[in-house]
C-alpha cells in the first residue's frame, strides 16, 4: 500500500533497527505499514466498524456536526509512543514524520477529491503553550499543510481559558467543561470548507465545539484529520 509513497533513502529504521533503502520518513516500509490500523473505520466518526460499511449506526442515526474524520488508527503502541515523543518530549521532527503518514491516509480516503480550503489546529491556551513551549497540534498542522499544499490558518481560533485535563471524563463532562472555551479568530470570509488537525480525538467533544463555532462563522463543511481516534474508555 505504501510503496507508491516510498522514497529511495538509506537509513536505519526507527522501529525495527534494520537498515533500509526504501522507506517512509524514519521507518522501513513494513514498519511504516504497521503504524496504520488495518481495521475499517467509520468515515464520519472514525471509530472502528465491525463489518465493512461507510458509516457506523450511530453516525447514521445521530451524525456528529463534522463530515469526515481521517485517522491512522487507534491510540496504541507504537503510534502512541511517537505521539508521546511529540507531545511531552519536545521531539519536533516527529511532527513531520507523523504528518507524512497522515497525509498518506488522507490521500487514500480522499476519493471524491473534495479538498478543504484551509487547515486549522486545536488551539492551546497561551499559558499552557508558554509552559510547554509549543503546541504539538500546531506543529502537526504546519507539516501537513506543506505536504498537502493546503494553507494553514493558525489564528482561526483562540482558546480563552484553561480547561482541566479531559482525561478520564465522559462526553457530557467534557462538553460542559468546554462551553465557551474557544472564540473565533481570523479566517478569510470566503472559506467554506476546513479541516481540523489534532493528535488524538477521544470523545470528539473538542471537535464538536470547534465545528459548532466554525458553522456559526460561515464555514459549511468541516473535516477532521487526526493521528488517532479512540473511544473514551481507552484513554
Ligand atoms: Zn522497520
Ligand atoms: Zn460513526
Amino acid at each position: 500500500m505504501l510503496k507508491s509513497f516510498a522514497r529511495h533513502q538509506i537509513g536505519i529504521c526507527d522501529l525495527c533497527g534494520l537498515p533500509y533503502t526504501h522507506g517512509i520518513a524514519r521507518w522501513c516500509l513494513s514498519c511504516a505499514e504497521s503504524l496504520f490500523d488495518t481495521a475499517i473505520h467509520c468515515s464520519q466518526c472514525g471509530l472502528p466498524l465491525g463489518e465493512p460499511a461507510q458509516q457506523c449506526g450511530e453516525c447514521l442515526n445521530t451524525p456528529p456536526n463534522w463530515q469526515h474524520l481521517v485517522c491512522l488508527g487507534d491510540y496504541q503502541a507504537p503510534l502512541s509512543h511517537y505521539i508521546a515523543q511529540l507531545k511531552y518530549q519536545g521531539q519536533f521532527p516527529v511532527a513531520k514524520d507523523l504528518a507524512q503518514l497522515l497525509m498518506m491516509a488522507i490521500k487514500r480516503t480522499q476519493v471524491d477529491e473534495v479538498w478543504p480550503e484551509a487547515l486549522i489546529s486545536v488551539p492551546m491556551h497561551w499559558r499552557r503553550r508558554w509552559r510547554r513551549g509549543y503546541n504539538h497540534s500546531d506543529l502537526l498542522a504546519q507539516s501537513l499543510s506543506k505536504q498537502l499544499v493546503i494553507p494553514y490558518m493558525p489564528k482561526a481560533l483562540v482558546k480563552n481559558r484553561m480547561t482541566p485535563t479531559q482525561q478520564g471524563q465522559n462526553r457530557l463532562q467534557r462538553q460542559s467543561n468546554l462551553r465557551g472555551t474557544f472564540t473565533f479568530g481570523t479566517l478569510p470570509s470566503n472559506i467554506r470548507h476546513v479541516a481540523i488537525v489534532d493528535d488524538v480525538v477521544t470523545t470528539g467533544s473538542t471537535i464538536l465545539e470547534i465545528t459548532h463555532l466554525l458553522h456559526e462563522h460561515g464555514v459549511k463543511l468541516v473535516d477532521v484529520y487526526c493521528l488517532c481516534r479512540t473511544s473514551a474508555g481507552q484513554m
